[in-house]
């Protein structure tokens, strides 16, 4: 999360002319754990053979807990030196918490407060069986938020603890008070767009793989309890989407979404996009509190280690490497990228250390995204 003022650089406001990279990043890494870039399986689980059916919900675990690895990894250098380009990032913990090695931080307690209601652990899930949100699941996450501040954060973004404040003071549903407090903030400041929304937004990605108008208002719906700023509910349905696309596609595409923007915001999106692909990018990527520099900070990590044949490990040290918001990058690029190569890719020894609030271990953050899954809308299944 972001610990800096939350805001839009001016030099991100110009439009680029960087060359529009390919629409899509093919999966082509063929490292152990890694799948190859031929997936037949494009529907939900539901749909099709077992075998496919296992792989989508192997890639649907894979959301949580590459994420938690890459929160793990990145804690030790969140707003510190980051490793060096012929260091390894360790997961030797400390950092804001101080955490214990392995343990994730807000980014990833704050996706379980998510996952909880996805997975319909505490009710019946996020969306309503004709796929609209239920207000209701919005008010739970809410109150998981509450609930979460009070009882469990070790750190919390200067932009969600604001918002989390100031919610607590007013009167009414929970999801009313955070999205009345959110908007309060942004017509006060302006400056809303922090990666506090990106950072847990991945699971979102798993409520309706079939249905990608669904997701993308998924996504801006559990964004916009404590981001008002569009781009911050943007920069959310575009991963979500490419989650999506991930978990049942088997390929990374993150402009998959972009016609689910405004088309303003899709060019926006596409310059961001474009400039984040280039091996040095003309945005600062180090400057990644603002939920746009992260969403590209991420992919750039994703991009340049494309050809490597350990890209999922390779992408989230390039992640970490990177710097600023080391934890949060990480968290970022580590949804994708388990939903593209699955929980199997993310490495045992990573695996094994994971853990965190509220007491939770990988097999925990698997099972919540396998449930997500079951428990999501499905058409013509
Ligand atoms: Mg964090």
């Amino acid at each position: 999360m972001s610990h800096v003022p939350s805001h839009v650089p001016s030099h991100l406001a110009r439009t680029s002319s960087d060359a529009p990279g390919p629409g899509t990043v093919p999966g082509t890494a063929t490292g152990t754990g890694t799948r190859s870039g031929t997936d037949t399986d494009t529907a939900a689980a539901g749909h099709e053979s077992p075998s496919a059916q296992d792989a989508v919900l192997d890639r649907a675990a894979g959301v949580l807990v590459a994420q938690a690895a890459g929160d793990s990894l990145g804690v030790p250098y969140e707003f510190a030196m980051p490793p060096r380009d012929d260091e390894l990032a360790v997961m030797r913990g400390g950092g804001l918490g101080p955490y214990e090695p392995g343990e994730w931080s807000d980014d990833t307690q704050m996706a379980v407060c998510v996952a909880r209601v996805t997975a319909g652990t505490t009710s019946v899930g996020l969306l309503a069986d004709d796929a609209t949100v239920r207000p209701e699941a919005l008010d739970e996450i809410a109150a998981a938020f509450e609930a979460w501040r009070t009882g469990g954060a070790s750190d919390v973004g200067t932009q969600t603890a604001t918002v989390l404040r100031d919610a607590a003071r007013a009167q009414g549903s929970p999801a009313t008070r955070l999205t009345a407090a959110s908007l309060a903030l942004h017509r006060a400041t302006g400056r809303t767009a922090g990666n506090g929304a990106l950072m847990r937004t991945g699971v979102v990605g798993l409520v309706a793989l079939d249905d990608r108008a669904a997701t993308a208002r998924a996504a801006r719906a559990v964004a916009s309890l404590t981001h008002a700023d569009p781009l911050a509910g943007e920069s959310c349905v575009l991963w979500c989407e490419a989650v999506r696309v991930a978990v049942t596609e088997g390929r990374l595409d993150v402009r998959a979404g972009l016609d689910l923007l405004v088309p303003e915001a899709k060019d926006r999106w596409e310059s961001w996009i474009a400039d984040a692909e280039q091996p040095e990018p003309q945005t600062d990527l180090r400057e990644n509190g603002f939920t746009v520099t992260a969403l590209q900070a991420a992919w750039h990590a994703i991009t340049v280690t494309l050809e490597h044949d350990e890209h999922l490990v390779d992408a989230l040290h390039a992640a970490v490497r990177i710097g600023g918001d080391t934890d949060t990058v990480a968290a970022i690029a580590g949804q994708l990228l388990g939903a593209r190569y699955g929980e199997s890719a993310v490495p045992a020894q990573w695996r094994d250390a994971v853990h965190g609030w509220p007491g939770l271990r990988a097999d925990d953050l698997a099972a919540l995204a396998r449930a997500t899954v079951a428990r999501g809308v499905r058409h013509g299944g």
